[in-house]
């Protein structure tokens, strides 16, 4: 196993589970990938600005007890403070039931002569069931779908908004099949929380998990080669060793584990193709450890009235800094205290920007403006500040190790998801990969958990038929 992003360490554990002999090695110093966790001064904060959609109703909950992983999910019920400029509504875990949609209708203002295609919208959300049910939507953009609801402004601005903060894509180029499943299962499964102890937790549970199976993991040790003889990989070079393996599974991103393989492993029409696939945007952020408590529902999604995240995201690769950047802000302290010393806590903001690490000096403007607007959203937040961390795109991308700050993986867009997504089993034989670029679905770190469920799966299948 090439890496310990959610996506490896699940399937590490997953396959250890199985009795496969597994060795995972993990380029950084620590698990987890863009959701590994740090301490500082007592706090245990985490390195990205995390929530977990489904908790232990999705399938970061179904790993867990797959490999009876010592992963405790708690929730906080209501759970969301939606503010539109100054005005706000708090959520319940019920996302949409009615007296949600119809607090949820009152802040963003939708007309009445557009209520029945917003309900039109809405009812096609429940309706979704199983991942079947959006497979006609994979290949139309969100922006597409949504107009043949509603051309309601303020709904489009909301839903632009959530594509933005949850799959890190304009809705313009969103698949509409990857929102509606990621936004149908989290309204669904009323089960939005936070791993007890911290983010960090999710993948150093699975590690746990996959050592008590035997697994061996080595931090600190990055995959150099991925040695390929005769069209089948044959293991894993790294400065330390060769480590021979039947199956190499790769945490790295599609294309970083072809350059690992050597370009000559593949037809030239698959290389090219993954070589063009895009990533989804970036996300910086800044986490404040603070001497109390300054809000009282777990996260707080922010945006402007007339502020258009696809313009923005868009004015952003052109230089543009925003001005009103949508601000995605948990306080994972409210649902777990132990994460600070008592009374403390700890607030995080994340906005989207352009991925590459060209945009770090405009990315560096944006978290000004995210100072700014923080000052206004938590008003006393700058009193009470015990220490601020801001991370730019470097740090982001140092996380994933992709050479880029992209907040997800590859980009849920409308020509590259379902059918158009890259398997799992890579076109060289014992070579899958795993994580955000491969086989699942749902928003990040679902996304990656379901993937390790779908590859396991099929490394199961075909070993079993090969054995
Ligand atoms: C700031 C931020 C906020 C986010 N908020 C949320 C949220 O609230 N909810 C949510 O569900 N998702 C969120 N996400 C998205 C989510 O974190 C990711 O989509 C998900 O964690 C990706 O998991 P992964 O397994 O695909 O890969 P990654 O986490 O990218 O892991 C890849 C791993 O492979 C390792 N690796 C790479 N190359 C090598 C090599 N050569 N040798 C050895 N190891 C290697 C890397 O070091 C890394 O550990 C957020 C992301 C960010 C950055």
């Amino acid at each position: 196993m090439i890496g310990s992003g959610i996506g490896g360490a699940a399937a590490a554990a997953l396959l250890a589970a199985k009795e496969f002999d597994v060795l995972l090695l993990e380029r950084n110093r620590s698990a987890g990938g863009k959701t590994g966790s740090y301490e500082r001064e007592g706090f245990t904060c985490d390195m990205g600005v995390h929530y977990a959609g489904r908790g232990d109703r999705g399938p970061l909950g179904e790993v867990a007890r797959r490999v009876s992983a010592d992963l405790h999910f708690i929730k906080k019920d209501p759970f969301l403070r939606m503010m539109k400029g100054e005005r706000s509504r708090d959520l319940s875990l019920r996302l949409t039931s009615f007296p949600s949609l119809a607090k949820l209708g009152s802040l963003i203002g939708v007309r009445a002569k557009n209520l029945p295609g917003v309900y039109r919208f809405f009812r096609t959300l429940k309706s979704v069931k199983t991942e079947q049910d959006v497979v006609p939507y994979d290949g139309r953009t969100m922006k597409e779908f949504l107009f043949t609801c509603t051309e309601d402004e303020e709904l489009h601005r909301l839903i632009d908004t959530f594509c933005g903060l949850l799959l890190a894509v304009p809705y313009g180029e969103a698949s509409a099949g990857e929102f509606l499943w990621g936004f149908a299962t989290w309204a669904r499964d009323a089960s939005c929380s936070y791993p007890r102890g911290g983010f960090g937790r999710v993948a150093s549970s699975y590690i746990e998990a996959c050592e008590r199976f035997g697994g061996r993991v080595r931090h600190g040790e990055a995959a150099r080669g991925i040695r390929v003889e005769e069209g089948r990989a044959v293991g894993v070079e790294t400065e330390e060793d060769f480590y021979p393996a039947e199956v190499v599974v790769s945490n790295a991103g599609i294309r970083r584990t072809i350059d690992l393989a050597g370009r000559d492993s593949f037809e030239t029409d698959y290389v090219d193709r993954a070589m063009k696939l895009k990533d989804s945007a970036g996300v910086v952020t800044i986490k404040y450890a603070v001497d109390c408590g300054l809000v009282d529902l777990p996260i707080t999604i922010h945006y402007d009235p007339g502020s258009d995240f696809s313009k923005s995201l868009a004015d952003m690769s052109r230089g543009v800094v925003p001005d009103d950047p949508p601000l995605y802000i948990p306080c994972p302290t409210l649902a777990d205290p132990e994460l600070a010393p008592e009374g403390q806590h700890l607030l995080m903001v994340g906005t989207v920007v352009p991925a590459s690490f060209e945009a770090k000096d405009l990315a560096e403007k944006v978290l000004d403006r995210v100072e700014e607007k923080m000052k206004v959203i938590v008003p006393g937040l700058y009193d009470h500040i015990v220490w601020k961390h801001r991370a730019n795109l470097d740090y982001i991308g140092a996380m994933g190790g992709r050479g880029a700050g992209e907040a997800i993986g590859l980009a849920q867009r409308f020509d590259q998801v379902g059918k158009l997504k890259p398997a799992a089993r890579m076109p060289v034989e014992g070579l899958y990969l795993v994580g955000c670029d491969a086989g699942g679905r749902g928003i990040g770190t679902e996304q990656a958990a379901d993937s390790a469920l779908k590859v396991v799966d099929e490394i199961l299948a075909r070993t079993r038929s090969e054995a």
